[in-house]
């Protein structure tokens, strides 16, 4: 199991106040049609539905996150935590960029109160054509105590 929480209570969070961090290194690096932005890799037209970012995105898109960043390495994704301040956080990463991404977070300045997040480490890192469990990714971006997704209401 490659599931690390460092709270416990992402379940408790609406979906609309969590977002998703994703390194793009899950990229398929040979047929990415995506254009990196200042706010990372833009998937919003991509229709590669065997791209693990592509279903990771759905099932955020789906539930109603209130943002996604596909991100091509931790500065971005702090500078996205910082100006969206959310109340959830799923990140996606490997080991390192994990435990750092952990420290950051707790050091950080947050106008509330510090996230609840939880996270998936890559079961292959490497940088290029890196993966990840989807199915358990998928089913820690839905976790819920209870709550109702955009799609049940
Ligand atoms: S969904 Fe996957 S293949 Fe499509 S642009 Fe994003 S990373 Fe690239």
């Amino acid at each position: 199991m490659t599931e690390k929480k460092s709270y416990n209570n992402l379940g408790e969070v609406p979906f609309a106040q969590r977002v998703l961090l994703l390194p793009h290194c899950l990229r398929p690096s040979q047929d990415c049609p995506g254009k990196m932005t200042k706010q990372g890799l833009d998937c919003s037209d991509c229709s590669h539905t065997e791209c693990a970012i592509y279903q990771l995105r759905a099932v955020a898109l789906e539930k109603g996150y209130g943002g996604i960043c596909v991100a091509p390495g931790g500065r971005l994704a702090v500078r996205f935590l910082a100006e969206r301040q959310p109340v959830g956080v799923v990140a996606i990463a490997c080991d390192k960029e994990l435990e750092e991404g952990l420290e950051t977070i707790e050091q950080m300045t947050w106008e509330t109160r510090k996230p609840a997040v939880a996270m998936v480490a890559l079961v292959q890192d490497g940088c290029v054509d890196t993966k990840v469990d989807v199915s358990l990714a998928c089913k820690v971006i839905a976790a819920t105590n209870g709550h109702k997704s955009k799609g049940d209401r």
